[in-house]
């Protein structure tokens, strides 16, 4: 069995590395505004921090404003609309960053609390006390390995 040390460990950092890279793709998405294809039938693009899914006539006025972008900012809400003449709906990204975030957080904190239990040679896990225990011997309170 691995360590949960040994997994916290490359997990905190990928959690990390996908909550800056989930921050990037919404704050970068107010950048885009743009909808490239001008076919019928239901559109989805990256666009003013939100998910956009469209269905209409091209020529729709609604269409043509979030074409521009920049008069939105970013979409923090869900939004959406029907008409006669289709529809479109945005759903906005802030919730993705923000619960890698937590997530991240979460392993963080946790190694956190793991190494300061091992340096004063606490288990990692329940707090048993390793004192007077052989260096590779399991915890015998709840079994988990040393750290
Ligand atoms: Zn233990």
């Amino acid at each position: 069995m691995k360590s949960p040390y040994r997994i916290r460990g490359p997990a905190k950092w990928t959690w990390a590395a996908a909550t800056v890279l989930l921050a990037l793709l919404w704050i970068g998405s107010g950048r885009l505004g743009t909808w490239e294809n001008a076919a019928d039938g239901v559109e989805c693009t990256l666009a003013d921090g939100a998910l956009f899914l469209y269905r209409g006539d091209p020529s729709d006025p609604q269409r043509a404003l979030v074409r521009c972008g920049s008069n939105f900012g970013l979409y923090m809400l869900p939004t959406w609309e029907f008409e006669l003449n289709g529809w479109y709906a945005a759903c906005p990204l802030w919730p993705l960053p923000l619960i890698a975030g937590v997530v991240t957080v979460n392993f963080w904190r946790s190694d956190a609390v793991s190494r300061h239990r091992s340096r004063f040679n606490l288990c990692s896990n329940c707090t048993y006390d390793r004192a007077g225990l052989a260096a590779e011997a399991t915890c015998p309170e709840c079994g988990s390995p040393p750290v």
